[in-house]
């Protein structure tokens, strides 16, 4: 796909004076519940309105959407409040009744963004539209998939795209349902500087809580919105309940974040340092979950060696990693004083950590 200036102008042409907010549930249930949250969502910064008509679940047996029933809701949404709709597809067919029921905005979810073969079914539904078309990131943290959906959309024609962070999936645990990676969409911006890029803090979340300093942290990265799951009753939603908040929560957090994109001098020096920083707030992250990690297999090596009766310090193995680390970092422009210094405090906290291991 070429750089294209054209890609964003979508967004530039709704002239909005903040980041755009998409919001609404993560599922339409009832044509009333729908109604209600339009209405309050119409109060707040959204100019769209999102729900879920065909839901595509992991595992069998929850809630799988109103199906095209829901698309007259949305339409009526629309006639009452003016908010633009938005829905996800994941076929040809759910393309089709999206385009006759006049939604505005049409999403790809992270497990049809990872198809190749669907995602060509929808980018051939769509040939030449006009709708603004959103890919959510895959499930699984490929930049080169995620960017091979987007080609195949502008391939068909499609002239209107934008982009959704939405985090990646982990076999571990770890504090979100999908792991922001940040340093994913930060590339994407890199390479396609015009292309829209929203955060969908929901589904990285998986919580509530920690929604309001990831949406923080994407307006730092200067996101150019969000799309947030919310509902009137959230406990009560019928899907992905314990993401979602209330269109009040999110009027309070939208005028509690801090958004960078403004004018002048003074405030863009402002703006870029504050983004060169959030970025090594990500990385420095990545570098202490990285140590983490490493001495968790200290521990594992401390544990195998008590049970073989090995010595903790093999200076051989240690002599070698250091001789490949020097190599390594001059390769990344680090001096050689500089691994040593941190080589060395590294395998100072293994030792402790095989230590405490060993004489537990
Ligand atoms: C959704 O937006 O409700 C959804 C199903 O998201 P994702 O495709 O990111 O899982
Ligand atoms: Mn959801």
């Amino acid at each position: 796909m070429e750089n294209n200036k054209s890609l964003g102008n979508w967004l530039n042409a709704m002239n909005l004076a903040h980041p755009l907010v998409i919001a609404g549930p993560c599922s339409a249930e009832t044509e009333e519940q729908v109604l209600k949250i339009a209405h309050q969502l119409k109060e707040t910064d959204a100019t769209v309105l999102r729900a879920g008509i065909w839901k595509p679940r992991t595992r069998p047996g929850n809630f799988e959407g109103v199906g095209a029933l829901g698309l007259k809701w949305l339409q009526k949404a629309k006639q009452e409040t003016g908010l633009m709709i938005a829905t996800e597809v994941a076929n040809a067919n759910h393309v089709d009744l999206a385009l006759k029921h006049d939604v505005d905005i049409l999403w790809v979810g992270a497990r049809t963004t990872v198809s190749p073969f669907i995602v060509q079914e929808i980018a051939d539904a769509l040939k030449g539209t006009d709708k603004i078309v959103l890919v959510k990131n895959p499930v699984n943290p490929d930049l080169a998939l995620w960017l091979g959906a987007v080609e195949r959309f502008y391939a068909s024609n499609v002239k209107n795209l934008g982009v959704i962070h939405r985090g990646f999936s982990t076999y571990e645990k770890t504090r979100y349902r999908n792991n922001p990676e940040w340093q994913i969409p930060i590339d994407l911006q890199n390479k396609f500087p015009d292309l829209p890029l929203i955060l969908d803090p929901s589904h990285i979340a998986g919580r509530r809580d920690i929604i309001f300093d990831l949406c923080q942290t994407a307006l730092d990265l200067n996101f150019d919105g969000l799309m947030v799951e919310t509902h009137f009753d959230p406990d009560n939603a019928w899907s992905d309940a314990a993401q979602q908040i209330t269109p009040a929560t999110l009027d309070q957090m939208t005028i509690d974040l801090k958004i960078r994109k403004q004018e002048g001098d003074a405030v863009e020096f402002k703006n870029k340092l504050n983004t060169l920083r959030t970025k090594i707030d990500v990385l420095d992250h990545q570098l202490i979950e990285s140590l983490g990690k490493r001495m968790k297999i200290a521990d594992d090596i401390g544990r195998l060696k008590k049970k073989n009766n090995v010595a903790i310090l093999q200076t051989k193995r240690w002599n070698e990693i250091l001789g490949k680390m020097i190599l390594e970092g001059e390769e990344n422009q680090l001096s050689e004083e500089f691994i040593l210094r941190i080589f060395k405090a590294i395998h100072q906290e293994s030792i402790n950590h095989q230590k405490k291991v060993i004489n537990d």
